[in-house]
């Protein structure tokens, strides 16, 4: 019988994954008429009746328990997961989570719990996002959240429909665009398509922040608001936000923050205090719950007093006698967007990581993100070109535009990386930087880890010097070497046939 397996290791030091996975036999492929996972014998006792009981047989591959357990064994270790190896993948702060958190969520008292149960029977839950509430409030520096949204681009969406909402409060229903710099998470530009708006966009300058002279030019009384991430996608503060938010507020428009970059922030700045009218956070980056794949996540909004009245109904309150509640009475409300109170999972788990790091410790976690990019910053600059010549926040974008003119390109170098034994980065993104690797270390890997990946980011640049083809080769310890990702995402094959 052949044994499909998985040999994969992680160095101990360096967080790379070595060693090259096999790929698996479909369970179909392993299959052999007659085998039987069953080894209970007693059939004395029939539970189905006959009339429920299938006439025919099912068509499933027939194979022993132990062989389906290893099967699926080895498919969980072909994942790559910050469990296990680097995973700098710009934009998106794959830290690493707490067991602890997982724990405090696994807890009976809320994993238990049933949505539909009356208030005073979940007190426990409702303080908990109450106390969340505040906490998210107090550290981004606004009046008021919902931790409705399931993720950014909902809280994005949210946001927009409650601009929209507080513009036509006031009559002023003229307002048609939504300005975004061309520097923008796609999300930002859909969100606003999504509720009907036209999108402005609009360049950045040469030192990356969005160019203010072209933002004056576009300004004018039909501006619903502006979305701006800060840092932006670049890893770059923005260096003009107070006279930026200024000059939006001028034509009556709106600041939208998109803080899904908040990992560099926490306790060193907050978004309130720049000018901006609100800001999501994306509990599932920032705050260090699982995310990928498609898992859930949650993306609450923080707003201003004068957007509170707009905010997702219903919302969680302290009630004056010191108990919780659910209140509905919010006639402005621009209604409810997530199935009861929005991901109660992952807000455990964000509630968790703050409660154990403390104020200061999120401010560390912060400094220390800002730390490490720049590190690792410093150990490749002067081999890969740098985007903008400025110092990084949380993560930076390099331009491989001189190593493709040698011969290998930004996703050559990324799938080389796959033979290093690390996770690519994100290429191609932001558009606006040619050839781009945004590289977002977090905070939580070791000065090994980051030397590991530098020495592997080096070691691909000098063969693309001397010898780009094998480089354009890689990988070639993966289990499968280059894949058709756009026809995997838009025509996935889902069923086996012989
Ligand atoms: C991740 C991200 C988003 C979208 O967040 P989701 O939770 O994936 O919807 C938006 N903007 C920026 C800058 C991001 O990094």
């Amino acid at each position: 019988m052949t044994q499909p397996s998985v040999r994969t290791q992680v160095a101990p030091d360096t967080g790379a994954r070595t060693e090259t996975p096999a790929l698996e036999p479909l369970l179909f492929e392993l299959h052999r008429e007659g085998r039987s996972g069953r080894h209970i014998r007693d059939e004395a006792s029939d539970p189905v009746p006959p009339d429920f009981a299938r006439q025919a047989p099912l068509g499933l591959p027939e194979l022993s328990e132990l062989q389906v357990v290893r099967h699926f064994t080895h498919l969980s270790q072909l994942n790559y997961a910050v469990d296990t190896g680097f995973y700098p993948l710009g934009s998106c702060t794959m830290k690493y989570n707490p067991k602890v958190n997982d724990r405090a969520a696994s807890l009976p008292g809320f994993a238990d719990l049933h949505p539909l149960q009356p208030d005073e029977t979940i007190q426990g839950a409702l303080r908990l996002m109450c106390e969340l509430q505040e906490m998210l409030a107090g550290i981004t520096g606004f009046a008021a959240v919902s931790l409705q949204p399931a993720a950014g681009a909902h809280a994005e969406f949210t946001a927009i429909l409650m601009f929209k909402a507080y513009h036509h409060a006031r009559g002023d229903t003229g307002r048609r665009r939504v300005i975004v710099p061309d520097s923008a998470h796609g999300t930002n530009p859909a969100s606003a398509a999504m509720c009907g708006f036209d999108v402005t966009t609009v360049r950045s300058d040469a030192r990356g922040n969005i160019d203010i002279a072209a933002l004056e030019d576009t300004l004018g009384d039909d501006v619903v608001g502006l979305m701006l991430t800060n840092p932006n996608t670049l890893g770059l503060f923005e260096e003009r936000v107070r006279e930026v938010c200024a000059a939006v507020h001028k034509v009556g428009g709106l600041v939208y923050g998109d803080g899904a970059n908040l990992n560099a922030l926490m306790g060193l700045a907050r978004p309130g205090d720049l000018g901006l009218d609100c800001v999501h956070i994306n509990l599932h980056k920032t705050f260090s719950t699982p995310h990928g794949a498609g898992g859930p996540g949650a993306g609450p909004l923080c707003v201003t007093a004068p957007l509170e009245p707009y905010l997702p109904s219903p919302r969680v309150r302290r009630n004056d006698d010191g108990t919780f509640g659910r209140s509905l009475d919010h006639p402005d409300s621009v209604g409810r967007v997530r199935s009861f109170l929005g991901s109660f999972g992952v807000l455990v788990r964000a509630y968790t990581y703050m409660r154990s790091l403390g104020e200061e410790g999120l401010a560390e976690a912060s400094r220390d993100a800002i730390l490490a990019a720049n590190y690792l910053l410093s150990r490749v600059r002067s081999t890969y070109q740098l985007a903008y010549e400025r110092t990084c926040m949380h993560e930076f974008v390099l331009t491989a535009a001189k190593q493709k003119k040698q011969g290998a390109s930004a996703l050559d170098i990324a799938k080389a990386l796959i033979d290093e034994g690390f996770h690519p980065p994100t290429v191609y993104f932001p558009l606006i930087v040619a050839e781009a690797l945004m590289i977002e270390p977090t905070e939580t890997e070791p000065k090994e880890t980051l030397d590991a990946f530098a020495d592997a980011l080096l070691r691909i640049a000098r063969r693309i010097e001397t010898e780009p083809g094998t480089v354009r080769d890689a990988p070639l310890r993966a289990p499968l070497r280059r894949l058709d990702e756009v026809g995997a995402a838009r025509r996935p094959v889902l069923r086996y046939r012989r």
